[in-house]
């Protein structure tokens, strides 16, 4: 399952931004998952939970934001909403362009770490 290699990228990146503190410091995991890019949001979380004990992120809890797809004109820049057939804008007619929605964005993590 793809999942699975996507949590243990999503863990890799975390150590590298928590570092110097402890995977066992991190309390919450906050991933922003595209519609449209082919990841499987409870499939995610089910690997994220059986993946996380090994990482050492026992005390991590996931959260997940769905975000839609959004297009824009390339052009113009413009939201171009998204219908049948081929995207255009429907100000200047431009060719539009996935802008959102594509992509497993590690969005924020949250860490408990002890006052100095
Ligand atoms: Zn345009």
């Amino acid at each position: 399952m793809h999942e699975v290699s996507l949590v243990q990228d999503l863990f890799d990146q975390t150590d590298a931004a928590i570092h110097p503190h402890a995977a066992s410091a991190v309390r919450e995991v906050t991933v922003r998952i595209g519609a449209l890019a082919g990841v499987d949001d409870v499939l995610f979380r089910t690997a994220f939970e059986g993946c996380k004990r090994e990482r050492g992120y026992d005390a991590a809890t996931l959260t997940i934001l769905l975000e839609g797809a959004e297009w824009a004109c390339e052009s113009c820049g413009a939201a171009v909403v998204s219908t049948a057939g081929p995207l255009r804008c429907a100000t200047c007619d431009g060719v539009a362009r996935l802008r959102a929605g594509d992509a497993l964005i590690l969005q924020r993590l949250e860490l408990e770490v002890p006052h100095v």
